[in-house]
């Protein structure tokens, strides 16, 4: 894995109510001492300030599961990055793919959230990754050239790259170690090819689909596998932290 440093991160979708995820905090904080891994936590926006401070001077980020464009404006429902990074976030996802498909957001789009993401130093986690009706087409290499190439040009240098497939995503059906790694592999190439070999080699490239402390060492053995986006898996603290201890 080069000399990246592991990043696991826990998407906690649209789960958990304030309480849970105090007492989420006071189990993970902890266990998070001396582990190798870099670690952060997608909670929905109400939550945002009990994560603040239950994670406060801990080594866990927190970040937002998304953002909006623009800085400010009359957007119904919408999040900013200078909201997200008033309330302490460092990170935002980009272009998961709920909010691909739920929300209809299309390349383009993501791309100018991570361009906001940028602007208000927010780390993205950039989410990219076929359905299982493009990998039966055979259009694998070319869905993830095409939503890679739309947001690399806007990505910070702190950016992460985190392959999903869309067909492991909740679905417990987990690629297998050289599915993922042959992904990854093709992705830093394309960053190569597009950002350069030195950015290339520095950025982290996350699994994400059905990561679960039992699959975990396997998938992270992949030379190209730097870490891991955690959906359900990430709303055990035991399971979320027997994941980050995969690295020691
Ligand atoms: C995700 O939400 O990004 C994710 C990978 O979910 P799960 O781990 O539940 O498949």
């Amino acid at each position: 894995m080069a000399d990246r440093r592991p990043l696991v991160a826990g998407n906690w979708k649209m789960h958990l109510l304030t309480a849970e995820a105090a007492a989420f905090c006071r189990r993970l904080a902890p266990a998070l001492a001396g582990r190798a891994a870099e670690v952060v936590v997608f909670p929905s926006f109400p939550l945002l300030p009990a994560v603040a401070a239950g994670l406060a001077g801990s080594p866990a980020a927190w970040g937002g599961q998304d953002l909006h464009p623009e800085d400010a404006g009359a957007h119904t429902g919408d999040v900013s990055g200078a909201q997200l990074a008033d309330a302490g976030c460092t990170w935002a996802l980009c272009g998961h793919s709920e909010r691909r498909h739920d929300h209809g957001e299309p390349d383009e789009l993501v791309a100018a959230k991570v361009r906001a993401a940028a602007r208000h130093g927010l780390a993205p986690v950039v989410c990219v990754g076929e359905t299982r009706d493009e990998r039966r087409a055979g259009a694998t290499w070319e869905v993830l050239a095409r939503q890679l190439g739309a947001v690399a040009g806007a990505a910070p240098p702190a950016f992460a790259l985190a392959y999903e497939p869309v067909w492991a995503i909740g679905t417990g059906d987990t690629a297998t170690p050289e599915t993922a790694q042959e992904a990854h592999a093709f992705l830093r190439r394309e960053l190569a090819a597009l950002l350069g070999a030195e950015r290339a080699a520095a950025t982290r490239i996350l699994y994400g689909g059905s990561v679960k402390p039992a699959n975990a060492a396997e998938l992270a053995a992949g030379a190209d596998v730097d870490g891991f986006l955690v959906g359900g898996a990430s709303l055990d603290p035991q399971g979320f932290s027997d994941i980050i201890g995969v690295y020691g």
